[in-house]
């Protein structure tokens, strides 16, 4: 069974049992409960499978920061705060965010498989991973699914400059007729926060138009942004190119995921590794037999996606459809393996010595 390839200079690749394994290791050595490390493990592997570089391995040294200061509860007590047939509200304590979304998607399926419709919100809760994970739970019971959530603030509202919304990501998921599901998973902001990092690990300049330095002004230096600058919102500087639509597009994440929930919005949303992050999350699951049978549904999918992607291309450009290039990535790299890049590897490996745990070679 294929293992590891070395790919180039930059990247080694690793099968997605052994990573899984690798996460799962770390996270229980530092007393995560096993299920609860498999939740998250899920979450980082989904991401890198997809595609979605800045969510998956380099991501696991925030946890792991996170966990060694406290700042999550790993014993959390998830309540149930109100609850009807179609909803409920949950309170996280303060736990990781990837096993509280994992329950509170469980429950919105659950809730629409019986119901219909399912909408399960969170408080109290931390980064949650890839928006997308959850939504494909859904599409996996064959029900539309939407996610959500809040993060720390590090995006500027149009002509601002100042960080007080987040790069409030969303996620929304549908079955298609013979093809991979449609997976719209994008953060509100022009990138994930987590692209700003990995340009910055590979000591790149940004593209211009992602953010601004301190004064407003267009930069390309990641540390700028991460620092005194702020990052765009979706559509970029100013209105011209709809920067402003992309900046309410944020506001109803907050809306839905921090104000409805009585977590909090953005603009008060900690660090994951501060205590009381308050992190609020949405999870909505749509049956799409309320509407019409399934199998309609997914055929008038396929044929709606079918007239889009047949139109006409620019020469030697393909038409893509949300959740398509991931699918294909995943397919591909379940066959040769997840490319981990050398610098993460490196990262990943020195908390595995630390915590006692075989390293990744
Ligand atoms: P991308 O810009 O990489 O992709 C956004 C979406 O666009 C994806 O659904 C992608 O589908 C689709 N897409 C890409 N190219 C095309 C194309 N040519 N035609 C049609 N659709 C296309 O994502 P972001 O950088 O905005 O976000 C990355 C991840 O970060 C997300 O998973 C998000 O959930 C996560 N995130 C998490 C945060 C958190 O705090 N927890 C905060 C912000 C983001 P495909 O997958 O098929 O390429």
């Amino acid at each position: 069974m294929f293992e590891k390839v070395e790919v180039d200079e930059s990247y080694v690749r690793f099968s997605k049992d052994r990573l899984h394994r690798f996460y799962v290791d770390i996270l229980t050595a530092l007393s995560v409960p096993e299920e609860d490390a498999r939740i998250v493990a899920d979450n980082l592997i989904i991401a890198d499978l997809r595609g979605v570089e800045s969510h998956g391995a380099q991501r696991l040294k925030r946890y792991v920061k996170a966990i060694e200061k406290n700042a999550v509860n790993l014993r959390p007590n998830i309540r149930i705060e109100r609850e009807s047939k179609v909803h409920a509200l949950l309170d996280g304590d303060e736990g990781l965010g990837q096993p509280v979304s994992y329950k509170a998607m469980k429950m919105a399926i659950d809730k629409a498989k019986e119901n219909l419709f399912g909408m399960v919100g969170v408080r109290n809760s931390n980064h949650f991973g890839i928006a997308g994970h959850y939504s494909l739970m859904a599409v996996d019971e064959e029900l539309i699914g939407i996610s959500m959530t809040t993060t720390r603030p590090l995006v500027t509202p149009t002509w601002g400059i100042e960080k007080v919304i987040g790069t409030n990501p969303i996620a929304i998921g549908a079955p298609i007729e013979d093809m991979p599901p449609f997976l719209l998973d994008m953060a509100t902001s022009v990138v994930s926060t987590g692209k700003f990092e990995l340009y910055r690990r590979k000591d790149k300049p940004i593209p211009e138009g992602w953010g601004v330095d301190r004064y407003g002004e267009i930069t390309t230096d990641p540390n700028e942004v991460l620092s005194e600058g702020a990052e765009l919102p979706l559509g970029g500087i100013g209105e011209i190119l709809g920067g402003h639509k992309g900046y309410g597009l944020s506001l109803v994440v907050d809306i839905l995921s921090g104000v409805l929930t009585n977590a909090t919005w953005s603009k008060w949303v900690k660090n994951t590794d501060e205590k009381n992050s308050n992190v609020g999350h949405m999870f909505i699951a749509i049956n799409v037999e309320a509407f019409m049978p399934l199998e309609e549904f997914k055929r008038r999918m396929k044929e709606m996606i079918m007239d889009i992607k047949k139109s006409k291309a620019k020469e030697g450009k393909k038409i893509w459809y949300p959740g398509e290039k991931g699918a294909l990535t995943a397919e591909t790299r379940l066959k040769i393996g997840i490319p981990i890049y050398h610098k993460v590897l490196e990262e990943i490996n020195e908390i595995a010595e630390k915590v006692g745990v075989e390293k990744l070679e």
